[in-house]
């Protein structure tokens, strides 16, 4: 088979080339721009849905808070208003039921710790539970009520203190403190951080971002403390809204909410690996899309083109095994058929007679053959030339066939010889056939425009027996055919019956 030739399918000139490499530019450099703007919505919509998701879960952390730090502030004021505090103030010596009834809050409530102080932050009363006093000035703002929320590194907690002026001057001021509730979300791969009003984070998930500033400069700090370092983030070069988180450089989306009082402030950290990827791949992203877009419709193009070319020639293949065919059949037909009178030749006479012989051996199928041989043929071809010999013998074969049943076989053997071939046939019936043939021939000569030739034939018959073969067969069919032109011509003879002369003939 001959490969398509693929010159075929290239352009053929030069202004259809110029054409094509300008349709393959276009199409390329199309599908770079489309694809670069496809990946960046998608980069866009996924930034959306994490910020999205950050503020949902950074507004209901700073909503819970800020229930802690509401908390918080109703504790200090059913405090700050017990009948035992008013005591306490007038008379200091009656300390033992402020006490009880602080004990009692701070078990009630869960505190970490109570305290009254005085301006200058001496403790007047605590509950028997709380720590050493805190640092007075840093959690007091005079005579208004402060909330504070603060990391305890020691506890390695978050606690919220709240501080209320109990006297109106504000010589007297009651703090409490209260545990923040855990914030754990990592379900949701964000990192929570919560900074105080320093900004320095005092709520995390994770412990190494603790005391951590973020944002702003950090305002207080104490001696015996060192200052706090700030998070190391650095802002990303391929993405304005990407930070860059700790040495391993996370790419991170940073959300931020403040409380109403900007006491302090949630920060949702949301894990933008993806987001940060993409950007990065954008090119060689857009590049793969333009390649395999382009490549697939030219691959496609050529599939089409190549399909096609290959149904044509399936159909060219097709039409020539067809011929083939044909011509095969011809051949075969023309290899066991005589060309001047269309019967079949010798050899398609032997391979029947094989198979008569094999049917008789086996089944005892009787059959005859007769030996034909034109009477004077010789003088018919001197008389009235070659072709008009011919014609006689065609004439002879139309005849012939007519004459017989549809299951005998006219052969011709020779020039004017010619062998019938009578299947299912007992000598006795065959000679009445061979008869019937020798009468319908000599009524019918042939007929020309300017003259009519008549003539008869001699045959010889025989009747196959399971010990013959074909030369056997034959040998005594023209030894019949022999005795017949040796006692006149113009009858049939046979080995085993009389010898019977055309009536016509007589
Ligand atoms: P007989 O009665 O003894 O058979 O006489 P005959 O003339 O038929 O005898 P012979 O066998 O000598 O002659 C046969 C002649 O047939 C010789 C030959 O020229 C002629 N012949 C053979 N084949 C053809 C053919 O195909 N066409 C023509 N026109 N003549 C043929
Ligand atoms: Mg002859
Ligand atoms: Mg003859």
């Amino acid at each position: 088979m001959k490969l398509p030739r693929l010159s075929r399918w290239l352009p053929q000139d030069h202004y259809s080339f110029v054409a094509t490499s300008l349709l393959l530019v276009a199409l390329a450099l199309s599908s770079w721009f489309i694809s670069r703007h496809w990946i960046e919505l998608r980069i866009q919509n996924q930034l959306q849905e994490l910020k999205l998701q950050s503020t949902q879960v950074a507004a209901s952390t700073l909503e819970r808070l800020q229930q802690d730090r509401r908390q918080t502030g109703e504790i200090a004021q059913s405090l700050s208003s017990l009948s035992s505090l008013r005591l306490f103030l007038k008379n200091s010596r009656n300390s033992a039921a402020l006490l009880a009834d602080m004990n009692q809050f701070g078990t009630t409530f869960d505190l970490a710790g109570i305290w009254l102080l005085d301006r200058r932050g001496k403790v007047l009363a605590q509950s028997t539970a709380s720590p050493s006093p805190p640092d007075f000035n840093r959690y007091t703002d005079g005579n208004r009520p402060l909330s504070r929320l603060i990391f305890d590194p020691e506890q390695q907690q978050a606690r919220i203190y709240h501080a209320t002026p109990v006297t109106k001057n504000g010589s007297v001021t009651l703090l409490i403190c209260a545990n923040a509730t855990p914030v754990s979300l990592s379900a949701y791969r964000l990192e929570l951080l919560v900074t105080d009003a320093n900004g320095i984070i005092v709520l995390a998930n994770n412990p190494d971002w603790l005391r951590h500033s973020l944002g702003k400069e950090p305002m207080v700090t104490t001696e015996s403390e060192p200052p706090p370092s700030p998070l190391p983030t650095r802002i990303s070069p391929l993405h304005s809204e990407v930070l860059l988180l700790g040495s391993e450089r996370q790419p991170v989306l940073l959300v931020s909410y403040a409380s109403e009082d900007e006491y302090y402030q949630v920060h949702a950290l949301a894990d933008a690996e993806s987001i940060y990827r993409q950007t990065r791949d954008k090119d060689n992203l857009a590049a793969i899309i333009t390649l395999a877009g382009t490549g697939s419709f030219w691959g496609g193009l050529l599939t089409i083109l190549t399909l096609k070319r290959n149904r044509r020639h399936g159909l060219a293949m097709s039409r020539a095994n067809d011929e083939l065919l044909r011509l095969n059949q011809q051949l075969k037909q023309q290899a066991t058929t005589d060309a001047l009178t269309q019967c079949p030749n010798r050899r398609a006479a032997e391979a029947l007679m094989r198979y008569e012989l094999a049917n008789l051996q086996r089944y005892h199928h009787p059959f005859c053959i007769v030996m034909i041989d034109i009477d004077h043929f010789k003088h018919v071809n001197d008389q009235h030339g070659h072709d008009i010999g011919d014609k006689v013998l065609r004439h002879f074969a139309v005849t012939g066939r007519k004459a017989i049943r549809d299951t005998d076989i006219l052969a011709r053997i020779g020039g004017e010889e010619f062998l019938l071939i009578l299947p299912q046939t007992q000598h006795q019936q065959g000679m009445q056939l061979a008869q019937r043939l020798l009468d319908s021939i000599a009524q019918t000569p042939l007929y020309l425009t300017d003259r009519t030739i008549g003539f008869t034939f001699s045959g010889g018959l025989t009747e196959a027996t399971p010990e013959d073969d074909i030369s056997q067969l034959l040998i005594r069919a023209d030894q019949c055919l022999y005795q017949a032109k040796e006692t006149g011509r113009c009858r049939i003879c046979c080995d085993t019956a009389l010898a019977v002369t055309s009536a016509a003939a007589g």
